[in-house]
């Protein structure tokens, strides 16, 4: 039986060439310094989003827990979006490593309003936090993919800079808006603050993730890595098969898109859901089952029996394509589900 795996961009396995990359990474102790596979990882991406410098790790949770550490004190507060992974989806470590507090304000499917973000910074510090940070999602998990549109980020960074509130970009995803969108990768880096990029979603890498800021902000992240054990030594073979990720995988990102718009495309008429293509923008997406949470969990196991895996959130259905899953195998997914949807 074929089978179409809709659940994530975190199930790629890598493939013969990212094998061969590992199997030939140069290794050292990256604790010292002198992991030369890890080094370039860093400095390339680093040099891509025309940010001062990185550190690789193993994931992009811990990245964006390091940073929400770095930029905020116990008390302080930081913006996020209702939905956002760093808040939502990180099994409170905002709370525990940082003592921070999440300010969270509604999204457009994910994307936060520029002047809501500035309006939510508080100014008389004897009734309320501090706020610290402005989280920034690129693109949207839970919103479905979306992407920051460019005036929407220039206008956020130009608030940073005038009220001095640090912007932490989430790019888990970034590639997708970068090969969707044709941006120039330091236009969607914030100038005053941080970025993590992951490398085990689309890019197909097994595992990890870059932190990147200035050199002081940097220096400061290394300390807090080296609190949460998240300093490791010979893991270049790592740092190759994501550097073989950000070579080889990039581009054909453009694949997962048309194909995530064919799957919605040929779900949009089905009258059992809740679906409009205009908002699939990259390789996430969501359609809602009108009759409710207990129908789409029926249908998530119905689709298992024929090969289909996919996810669901309550009454939310999700679907997600990356290099595991061809054009062939969303049209089978389509067929299957518009069969069982009827
Ligand atoms: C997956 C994801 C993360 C966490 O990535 P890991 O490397 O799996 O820890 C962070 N933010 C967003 C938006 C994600 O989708």
């Amino acid at each position: 039986m074929k089978t179409v795996d809709l659940r994530s961009d975190t199930f790629t396995l890598p493939d013969d060439g990212m094998r061969k990359a590992i199997q030939a990474a140069e290794v050292g102790n990256s604790a010292f310094g002198e992991d030369p596979s890890v080094n370039r990882l860093e400095e390339t991406i680093a040099d891509y989003f025309g940010m001062e410098g990185g550190i690789f790790l193993p994931s992009a949770t811990m990245a964006g827990q390091i940073a929400f550490k770095v930029w905020t004190r116990p008390g302080d507060y930081i913006i996020i979006e209702e939905y956002g992974h760093g808040y939502y989806f990180e099994t409170g470590a905002m709370g525990l490593i940082s003592g921070a507090m999440p300010r969270l304000l509604p999204g457009e499917r994910g994307i936060l309003d520029p002047d809501d973000i500035r309006d939510n910074i508080e100014h008389i510090e004897h009734h309320y936090g501090r706020a610290a940070l402005a989280v920034l999602e690129n693109t949207s998990n839970y919103g479905g993919g979306t992407i920051y549109p460019q005036a929407v980020l220039d206008r956020i960074f130009k608030i940073s800079k005038s009220e001095k509130l640090p912007i932490h970009v989430d790019g888990a995803r970034i590639w997708n808006a970068i090969v969707e969108t044709g941006v120039d990768p330091r236009r969607v880096a914030p100038p005053n603050g941080s970025m993590s990029v992951c490398f085990s979603k689309g890019l197909g890498a097994p595992i990890g993730a870059v932190l990147l800021g200035s050199k002081d902000f940097i220096t400061e992240a290394r300390r807090v890595q080296g609190m949460l054990g998240g300093v490791m030594r010979q893991v270049g073979f790592m740092a190759a098969a994501a550097q073989y990720g950000f070579e080889h995988n990039m581009h054909r990102l453009e694949q997962d898109h048309t194909n995530a718009r064919l799957i919605a495309e040929g779900l949009a008429d089905n009258a059992a859901i809740e679906l409009n293509p205009v908002h699939v923008k990259t390789n996430i997406l969501y359609f809602r089952v009108r009759d409710g949470a207990k129908r789409a969990a029926r249908l998530i196991g119905d689709l298992e029996t024929c090969g289909v895996k996919a996810w669901n959130l309550g009454d939310l259905v999700r679907l997600v394509t990356c290099l595991n899953v061809d054009q062939q195998d969303c049209e089978y997914a389509v067929e299957k589900l518009n069969e069982m949807l009827r």
